[in-house]
């Protein structure tokens, strides 16, 4: 470690993060600034958008936007974390930029009126590159696939759980930089964890869960692992996914789960449609086993593990409360899926089209920049 001071000559750090051109890729860069209260301190900034693959070389500068400001654990205060949108020529946003969406979608007026209340399970592998360079688990012997699935849940002990430390050390970055983590806990497969972040509002719940996913690369980049988003690394073994958990005034007040099954129901009317923008290779992972529902039948149940929409059997005692939308991959994009959730139960569909349009755009565009099946 570098003898360095604590005295920055008043000065702080600036971590200005962003999303890159594969859509789950980030990136960050840092400056100096003098005073950062809010996130209207912080000046619009640029990058080189064609090593993101968002950009071709000849016009490749992308402005970034600073929208949600974190306490920088890293560096420690009074350094700061930013997360950022991007954009191109001062108002035509980048393709992979549906932050723009989900601030139409979660806009006051509609967060006053449903107040929707969303919390996720984001499911994680973590990875160290082995003699052949190649990415493989933590704890699994070198080459060889785990047989069993059996006391890694919840587990303990050196043959059962692995990557603990990381686990733990993103879990406390995570409370030292503001972002709203309820808990973590080791998964089924061996390497897999978990950390959901939540409950909150729309916006804020989404901002969160990016910036916990670039605290957790970063924390497991210093001890020289990576993290795996793949919704199906492993055939054979668990996948990850990312449960997205949801309330909202009128599954709150609801009488006998009149409103709420109505508000499943319309989930229903979009399950094709919603499947294609919950993550790539999703089909993989929903394939009726492994605790997963089916990639082509929607389905909904009480503390049916194998239901598309499980409701918790609080909810159906009490007659309202909130659901769990198990589909949704590990890689999604949260502005994406919560968008989608909301504006199906509660907005009439209001933004589906163009959040669809969007998708479609943006997976064309990236598909030409980085190349089929990168
Ligand atoms: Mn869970
Ligand atoms: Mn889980
Ligand atoms: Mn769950």
């Amino acid at each position: 470690m570098l003898n360095t001071t604590n005295d920055q000559n008043g000065k702080i750090i600036v971590e200005y993060i962003w999303i890159g051109g594969s859509g789950l890729d980030l990136r960050s860069k840092a400056r100096t600034l003098t005073k950062v209260d809010s996130v209207a301190d912080l000046p619009i900034w640029n990058y080189d958008g064609s090593s993101c693959w968002q950009a071709d070389t000849s016009s490749s500068e992308i402005e970034l936007i600073p929208v949600a400001l974190y306490d920088d654990p890293f560096r420690g205060k009074p350094n700061k974390l930013v997360l950022c949108e991007t954009r191109v020529n001062n108002q035509k946003y980048t393709p992979g930029n549906f932050r723009r969406f989900a601030r139409q979608v979660f806009s006051d007026e509609n967060v006053k009126t449903h107040n929707p209340l969303f919390g996720i399970e984001q499911e994680y592998i973590i990875s160290k590159r082995n003699k052949e360079g190649e990415d493989w688990p933590l704890g699994w012997v070198d080459g060889k696939k785990p047989t069993e699935q059996a006391y890694h849940y919840c587990g303990v002990g050196g043959k059962n759980v692995f990557g603990r430390e990381i686990a733990d050390a993103h879990y406390k970055v995570c409370l030292a930089a503001g972002v709203g983590i309820y808990g973590i806990n080791a998964e089924v497969c061996p390497s897999q964890w978990e950390f959901q972040v939540g409950t909150t509002s729309g916006l804020k719940l989404c901002d969160d869960l990016w910036m916990a996913r670039w605290l957790l690369q970063r924390v497991a980049e210093t001890f020289g692992c990576d993290i795996n988003f793949h919704p199906k690394p492993f055939e054979g073994l668990n996948g990850s996914g990312a449960h997205t958990n949801y309330s909202n005034t009128k599954s709150s007040e609801d009488k006998d789960m009149v409103e709420t099954t109505k508000q499943i129901e319309n989930l229903d009317k979009y399950h094709k449609r919603f499947m294609k923008l919950y993550g790539e290779d999703n089909n993989k992972r929903l394939v009726g086993a492994f605790e997963t529902s089916s990639y082509d039948k929607f389905k909904y149940g009480v503390m049916d593990r194998s239901a598309s929409i499980r409701i918790p059997q609080t909810t159906k005692d009490r007659g309202c409360g909130y659901y769990e939308d198990r589909r949704p991959a590990s890689n999604m994009d949260p502005y994406v899926v919560c968008s989608l959730i909301f504006s199906a139960t509660c907005l009439d569909g209001a933004f589906i089209d163009e959040i669809e349009e969007g998708y479609n755009e943006f997976t064309k565009r990236r598909d030409e920049k980085m190349g089929k099946g990168h």
